[in-house]
């Protein structure tokens, strides 16, 4: 596996963001500076408390919002910009499985129809459309069949399954799954989880994998990235982060997950204000570490002892150490 930073398993870059901004008009930064890579057949996933700029990064790759500023590039096209027939290529190779598929669907579809318009958007000859939707849905772990029926009449585990299949019905290159499977039971979970990876083994597909659970990115990702308040604060391959996190936001995270080993971090108080975040290191607030220099200085990410980015002072200098601190 590559080193945090550079191109995943399969080596070529696929997605390459860099430097993606985004403040909305009450003054909330959801997004400062964000940049990363996905690689071709790779799965990068995206973690981190509710309002922490994930799922805004993910519109603004998928340009359904337009940043500040900063630029996405996808299989060589410049995203932001693209017009016509590069435009229509960015739209079939991006696609999206949102949270919710009981309304990500429309009410008074059948799925066939749903994976048909999808198909249609994207110029697939009428004559493919029903082996093509068949195949997908049988692919998904549902039965042919099933694609005659109406959102209404599928658990949510099925519409699920078909929101997958829709997704991927045009054959993309990337899918951006946003909590995909925050809204399904654990056992549900699992069993979707375990479909989004055989479905990349044979496809070759690659995810951005958004998340607030760390525990459930950790079995789909490659490498993970953590953001807190608009801001990337770790980046690294899966195993190095779940082994051996590098930044105290993360090791908290970590620390509280259930059954987690060691002793539990406990942050105190809620994440700041986004409209209004703390100077230097927005963590500083909440981390059990912090410093002098923590309200002087912002911490840009360089690379650890380990080989993960993570942006804080105290990583650099004494990251062996890290360790929760004693009680006063
Ligand atoms: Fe904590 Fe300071 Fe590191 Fe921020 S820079 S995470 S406040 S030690």
């Amino acid at each position: 596996m590559s080193p945090a930073g550079e191109p995943g398993p399969a080596g070529e870059k696929l997605l390459d963001v860099v430097d993606l901004a985004k403040t909305f008009p009450n003054g909330t930064r959801a997004a400062d500076d964000v940049s990363f890579t996905v690689a071709r057949g790779e799965t990068l996933g995206v973690v981190g408390e509710s309002g922490c700029g994930k799922s805004t990064t993910a519109k603004m790759v998928l340009r359904l919002l337009q940043p500040d500023r900063g630029t996405v590039t996808f299989a060589g096209t410049d995203v932001l910009r693209a017009r016509g027939r590069d435009l229509k290529e960015v739209r079939r190779g991006l696609q999206l499985v949102p949270q919710n598929p009981q309304t990500s669907f429309n009410p008074r579809l059948t799925v066939r129809s749903s994976l048909e318009f999808n198909l249609r958007a994207h110029g697939v000859a009428r004559r493919a459309w029903r082996s093509t939707v068949d195949d997908m849905l049988v692919r998904c772990g549902l039965r042919a069949e099933q694609g005659d029926s109406y959102p209404h009449e599928l658990s949510g585990g099925q519409l699920q399954r078909a929101a997958i299949a829709r997704a991927l019905v045009t054959g993309p290159d990337l899918v951006v799954c946003d909590e995909a499977v925050s809204a399904l039971d654990k056992s549900v979970q699992a069993q979707v989880l375990n479909l989004l990876a055989e479905l990349q083994s044979d496809l070759g597909v690659s995810y951005l994998f958004i998340s607030h659970d760390l525990s459930v990115v950790e079995h789909i990702s490659d490498r993970v990235l953590v953001m807190y308040l608009g801001r990337v604060v770790e980046q690294a391959t899966a195993g190095s982060l779940y082994r051996d996190p590098a930044h105290p936001y993360t090791k908290a995270l970590l620390s509280s997950a259930p059954g987690a080993p060691g002793e539990r971090i406990v942050l105190t108080g809620e994440p700041p204000n986004p409209a209004d975040p703390p100077s230097g290191c927005t963590f500083r607030t909440r981390c059990p570490w912090v410093m002098d220099t923590c309200a002087a200085e912002r911490p840009l990410l360089a690379v650890t002892p380990t080989g993960s980015l993570a942006a804080c002072h105290l990583n650099l200098t004494s990251r062996p150490a890290l360790a929760a601190p004693s009680p006063a």
